[in-house]
């Protein structure tokens, strides 16, 4: 099986996550996604951080009804920062067989160097990239030249450009949230009366 792991803090989930996913499967030609959400994200710096069930309760409610998107928690059993690395070699274990790849939008593809063993993941998984809107990114070709440089192998990459490109972030639904303003159509409806619901992202 080809099998994406896409990996986020989803604080909270949306159609940004969402349509990501749905484009890199398509492209790849994979046949399930896995979204991960993380326990204890290393690049967060220390920010405020929802419950880490909450967060995988809203990625069930918001993949509900998608058979070929499922939602992996196993993050939670590690102590620690969840590093990307782990988690892959926890994967490949379990999954001997499958070709694995690694979904990361534009803005984590620009600091994938600064990752915890990122020659040993470049080594473990194809790394796709989605490119997001507002990040300037290089060409593909410099990319993985640039990369492969750093990582000192040569990485195996997939660009995914093209629309649709939807400008939706985590940061900016806690944000409207907080200012009493609509987050409708922006994450599935499901997600938006479970944030209700939990009083979550209020300030
Ligand atoms: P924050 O606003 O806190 O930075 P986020 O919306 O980026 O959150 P994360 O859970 O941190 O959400 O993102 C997980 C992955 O999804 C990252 O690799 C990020 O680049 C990618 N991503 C998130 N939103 C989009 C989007 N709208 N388009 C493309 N990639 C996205």
């Amino acid at each position: 099986m080809r099998l994406g792991i896409f990996g986020g803090t989803f604080d909270p989930v949306h159609f940004g996550h969402l349509a990501l996913a749905e484009e890199c499967l398509a492209v790849a030609g994979l046949d399930e996604v896995w979204l991960v959400p993380a326990a204890s994200p290393p690049h967060k710096g220390g920010k405020k951080l929802s419950r880490f069930d909450q967060r995988k309760e809203m990625l069930e409610l918001a993949i509900a009804g998608n058979e070929k998107f499922k939602v992996e928690p196993m993050e939670a059993d590690r102590p620690g920062p969840s590093f990307t690395i782990d988690t892959l070699e926890e994967i490949q274990k379990r999954k001997p067989n499958d070709e694995l790849f690694l979904i990361i939008g534009g803005d984590s593809a620009l600091e994938f160097s600064t990752w915890k063993d990122p020659a040993k993941i470049a080594s473990l998984a194809t790394i796709i990239v989605r490119i997001r809107p507002g990040v300037i990114m290089p060409t593909e070709q410099e990319f993985i030249s640039q990369l492969g440089k750093e990582l000192g192998v040569q990485p195996k990459v997939i660009f995914v450009a093209g629309p649709p490109y939807l400008d939706v972030s985590s940061s900016l639904l806690k944000e409207r949230v907080s200012n009493n303003k609509s987050i409708r159509y922006l994450l599935p409806r499901a997600v938006e009366v479970y944030i209700q619901q939990k009083k979550l992202y209020l300030s």
